[in-house]
């Protein structure tokens, strides 16, 4: 295994403010740019050297050919691979494989873009990295690894008493509701690298900003039963009344449109690779399975179907099966550059 600094001289360009409002919540991530030159080709890097837990790390390599003696054909440049771990000390978490952006990529330039979920309980104490491993045409394996910066978050406890409705739906082990648990997980593991429909910021699904519940509240069931279990609430919950529009949060495919036990009426759109946006408890769909949408579509109505204690979207976003801050993704996540 080489590393880019045997051959290659490593820079780091700027560091900039990468998120400069948050609509609620720490602003933890902080974008930084590098540079590695090849001998015969050069790697432009963007990564948030800095993120929150219950955050994600997104790291963007364009490759660049740079000698015309060692040109290779559009399909050798093409079949160029990367991956990313995440570790904790000399722990490995996680793992993510980049996908290539098509629009940004040409026969000379090749754009790849890869994220990977962070767990809402990191310890901002512990040292953290990712490192990549790329391989370019076929040759051999190089890797690097960037530190990662964890910053401290505080998240909301709170006690919920489940009247008899909510209890039975909570603590349904019926053949359908897992079924339907099954058929979501089925979906959410699903890694098309074909799939990639929007890279620039998200957008809230609703206009309001009367949030309820927040993303990885630490939260207690309480049943009639007087039983109890505890659970992580893995998106934002937005108090709205009944049939107020939800829109999608950004560009993708409707992969699921139906109504469930535990979520109601719900719609779940692919964005990216294993990047998921999940919309729970509407009164009623605007879009079916198969269906293409764009930014801020209406999808449907919000409503209190499933299980709910009134009306409110439940809007979650979910990256490699992990649920992780919608928040993070307000942001220009995977450094499009906006001209
Ligand atoms: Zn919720």
């Amino acid at each position: 295994m080489n590393k880019p600094g045997d051959n290659m001289r490593f820079c780091i360009k700027k560091a900039a403010l990468f998120v400069a409002v948050f609509i609620a919540g720490i602003a933890c991530a902080f974008s930084k740019e590098a540079v590695f030159e090849g001998e015969d080709y050069s790697i432009e890097l963007s990564y948030n050297d800095s993120a929150c837990p219950g955050d994600a790390v997104f790291v963007r390599m364009k490759f660049t050919q740079t000698s015309r003696k060692n040109k290779v054909s559009r399909t050798e440049f093409g079949s160029t691979e990367a991956s990313m771990e995440f570790f904790a000390g000399e722990n490995k978490l996680s793992q993510s494989q980049f996908y290539q952006l098509p629009k940004s990529s040409s026969r000379t330039v090749l754009t790849m873009l890869s994220g990977i979920p962070l767990s809402s309980w990191l310890d901002s104490e512990e040292k953290y990295s990712v490192k990549i491993t790329y391989s370019l045409y076929g040759q051999k394996k190089y890797e690097f690894s960037l530190p990662v910066k964890i910053e401290p978050k505080t998240f909301v406890s709170e006690t919920l008493d489940l009247d008899e409705n909510n209890t039975m739906i909570k603590t349904d082990t019926s053949p359908e509701r897992m079924r339907q648990i099954a058929e979501l997980n089925d979906i959410l593991a699903t890694t098309d690298m074909q799939s990639v429909y929007q890279t620039t910021s998200f957008a809230a699904p609703t206009d309001s900003t009367r949030r309820t519940s927040f993303f990885a509240d630490r939260r207690v069931y309480a049943y009639t039963n007087g039983k109890s279990s505890t659970s992580l609430h893995n998106g934002i919950d937005y108090g709205i009344p009944e049939g107020t529009n939800v829109l999608s949060c950004a560009a993708g495919k409707v992969v699921l449109a139906k109504s469930r036990i535990s979520t109601g009426w719900s719609v779940v759109i692919e964005h990216l690779p294993g990047l998921y946006s999940l919309y729970y408890h509407m009164s009623s769909l605007n879009v079916k399975e198969g269906d293409t949408v764009k930014q801020g579509d209406l999808i449907g109505l919000s409503g209190s179907t499933g299980l709910a204690t009134g009306p409110h979207l439940h809007w979650e976003v979910r990256l490699n099966m992990a649920a992780v801050s919608p928040d993070f993704f307000l942001n220009n996540f995977a450094f499009e550059s906006l001209q």
